[in-house]
């Protein structure tokens, strides 16, 4: 999960906090912030990308609409259809998971081959408890594995699992081509390609040895929080300062 920087609630012309008369209304600053891609998944959207509320509006067991949580900067990130309908209302405690928008979500998960997502293995128990709960809340662990009915059911709707196993190969083969072939343009060409595939977390990973890609990866992904990342160890991730990982 990409670490991004929402940063504070965008400011009027005299200062002061900008206040939503619609949550909708953010949704434009935050796809300049964050970029064109859902908070949790990754997915690249446009039109079905929606402010999404960290904590529900209407969580299970509420009577009515928790007009605090509707319109506040704080809570807000965007989500895909997939990761909203997953997380629904259930209501969230906000330190009992980790953030991409708080935390180095990069450092907490782990992408392989198949696009899985998994739990990194160097974790505390409490860490790893939070990243669970994190992958829980927005079905980031749904698989034909994990949901049989992901496979064969032709009216599926969630197809993040096999967009990233897509985008896994896509970015196994660009690194094999640039093995070959290592020049700027090529590189230059592999980051546009990046840019439009999304799923930023499974391009670090596949050149998480390749200092310059990586760099070039963070930079061209709008929000990317650069201070996840040591420089001087090749871009490496590292806990986030002020987070919990
Ligand atoms: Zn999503």
């Amino acid at each position: 999960m990409r670490p991004v920087v929402k940063s504070s609630c965008p400011q009027d012309d005299f200062g002061r906090d900008i206040i939503f008369k619609k949550f909708q209304n953010a949704r434009g600053e935050l796809i300049d912030r964050l970029g064109q891609y859902c908070s949790y998944c990754e997915m690249k959207l446009d039109s079905a990308l929606a402010v999404e509320h960290i904590q529900p509006i209407h969580p299970e067991g509420v009577s009515a609409d928790m007009q605090e949580r509707k319109v506040c900067w704080d809570n807000f990130l965007l989500a895909c259809p997939n990761c909203n309908g997953t997380k629904n209302n259930i209501d969230v405690i906000p330190d009992d998971y980790l953030w991409p928008h708080k935390d180095n979500t990069f450092l907490a998960l782990t992408y392989s081959e198949g696009g899985v997502i998994r739990v990194s293995a160097n974790l505390s128990d409490a860490l790893k408890t939070k990243a669970h709960n994190t992958i829980r809340l927005t079905g980031l662990d749904k698989s034909p594995t994990t949901n049989p009915k992901l496979s064969n059911d032709p009216a599926r709707s969630d197809r993040r699992w096999e967009n990233r196993r897509e985008v896994w190969n896509i970015a196994c083969d660009a690194k094999a081509d640039l093995t070959g072939h290592d020049t700027p343009e090529l590189r230059k060409s592999i980051i546009t390609a990046a840019l439009g595939h999304a799923y930023w977390s499974i391009w670090m990973t596949v050149f998480k040895d390749d200092a310059d890609m990586c760099r070039r990866l963070i930079d061209a992904f709008v929000g990317t929080c650069r201070e996840c990342f040591d420089e001087q160890q090749g871009f490496a991730p590292m806990p986030r300062l002020g987070g919990q990982i």
